[in-house]
């Protein structure tokens, strides 16, 4: 099994190594990769979608699986409570962490007046003509934070769980499964059966995404050619480059210090032995860009190598796939600010304290999907903007998103994998509460 695991890691790291370097050479041969190349294509068949098609049916299972274990409604408010805590904590220290850092770095000073006219204006450009993100960015543009978290309360409480599964939307599902998981617990021997069947499912699907792992490797070489034949490695230059250089060091720090510092204090074990153990996880949260479509990994990862409990597991990771997303929390501070700084805006502590929060919510409203982020990006500009009012400031149009928009996918990426980290971090935390 340990070999197993070093051979998997290996291939998966001579793929992330080879992906960049043919993705580059096709760049610098071809010119750049379109969105829906024959890599990106080939990335998604072998491993998005076979992730995607068990998502929905393991969230179903593994929350089940969990909450007929945990039993005790009360005990279950109790863990609700601690977990939501704990991920609104984090997050906001993900978003204060990358205001800190924008505000120090200030990747987007410093450009004469014609430049950065030049920039919003490409921006501009991009924005109007991304169709496929179009008319969610116009309409998060209206409906603002207010409107995205009217629609999380009508998916907590959906109409049909069936057309909620069809659609994708994890809530729905989840609160749906926490009901029958608390029906299965309170029927003793009559639900006996079911409870096993569950169990046996459960273990079914875990094997099921063993299989799919295998494929991780040549799945992450496909999108990474895909991706940076796309942009080239050559974006990491002038102020986008360092706005992106911004982002990966916040991603770092709170990954590699941050997180763990957290596993040591509250799940007394070593952060950094616990990534590792959880690693294919947070390769295939890299690979794909989406923590749901990752969400069968991580459960698995966390229940295995990582020997969190799958009580809480099979609770706690779900829950974080679709609303603990820290890495989209810092990102979308520091694109914010990076895009207020490029329109020579100054912006007060009040400005920046709004920021914070509304980069929070809009990672709590971003669904565990590839862009999420980038489209939600508008509900901080729009709420900094407003703050903006009445201090004859200019606010900045929100289709500046343009200028960042050809390397989200490498942002996403990497935001991606501290998404997928922090859910394992809170999976091993409620762990070690329980066992106490
Ligand atoms: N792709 C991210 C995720 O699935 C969300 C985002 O775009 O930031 O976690």
């Amino acid at each position: 099994m340990a070999n197993h695991g070093r051979l998997q890691t290996i291939i998966m790291l001579s793929a992330l190594a080879l992906g960049v370097v043919v993705g580059e050479l096709l760049f610098r041969s071809q010119g750049a990769l379109e969105a829906d190349s024959g890599w990106m294509f080939a990335g998604n068949l072998l491993l998005l979608r076979p992730l995607q098609m068990i998502l929905i049916p393991m969230v179903v299972v593994a929350v089940i699986h969990g909450i007929a274990s945990i039993g005790d409604p009360k005990q279950l408010g109790k863990l609700g409570l601690l977990v939501a805590g704990f991920y609104l904590g984090c997050m906001l220290c993900a978003a204060t962490l990358g205001t800190l850092l924008v505000e120090s770095i200030r990747p987007g000073d410093g450009l004469s007046a014609e430049v950065s006219a030049q920039l919003l204006a490409n921006g501009d450009a991009a924005y109007q003509s991304d169709a496929s993100r179009l008319a969610t960015l116009q309409a998060n543009q209206t409906t603002g934070i207010l409107g995205a978290f009217k629609g999380i309360a009508q998916q907590l409480l959906p109409k049909s769980p069936l057309g909620e599964a069809a659609a994708g939307n994890t809530i729905g599902v989840i609160v749906f499964s926490i009901l029958i998981g608390l029906g299965l617990a309170s029927g003793g021997e009559r639900t006996q059966r079911a409870r096993e069947v569950v169990e046996g499912l459960f273990h079914a699907m875990l094997r099921v995404i063993g299989w799919i792992l295998w494929m991780m490797p040549i799945g992450l070489f496909c999108f990474l050619v895909g991706i940076v034949g796309r942009v080239g490695l050559e974006s990491v230059a002038g102020p986008v480059g360092a706005y992106m250089l911004t982002v990966l060091l916040g991603l770092t720090i709170h990954g590699f210090l941050i997180l763990p510092l957290l596993t040591c204090m509250f799940a007394r074990t070593n952060g950094w032995v616990f990534m590792w153990s959880v690693r294919r996880a947070l390769f295939t949260g890299f690979a794909t860009s989406s923590s749901n479509a990752t969400l069968p990994v991580t459960v698995r990862e966390c229940t295995g190598a990582g020997g969190c409990s799958s009580r809480a597991t099979n609770f706690v990771i779900p829950l974080g796939a679709t609303l603990n997303l820290d890495g989209t929390a810092l990102y979308e501070a520091v694109a914010a600010l990076f895009l207020f700084q490029l329109c020579g805006v100054d912006l007060t502590t009040s400005d920046l304290i709004i920021a914070v929060l509304t980069a929070t919510l809009a990672a709590i409203g971003a669904a565990g999907i590839p862009s999420a982020g980038l489209v939600t990006l508008v509900i901080v500009i729009t709420a900094v903007n407003a703050s903006l009012h009445g201090r004859g400031v200019a606010e900045i149009p929100v289709s500046a998103i343009g200028i960042i928009i050809g390397v989200d996918r490498l942002l996403d990426m990497a935001r991606t994998t501290v998404n997928v980290w922090g859910d394992c971090v809170g999976a091993k935390i409620v762990t070690h509460i329980e066992r106490k």
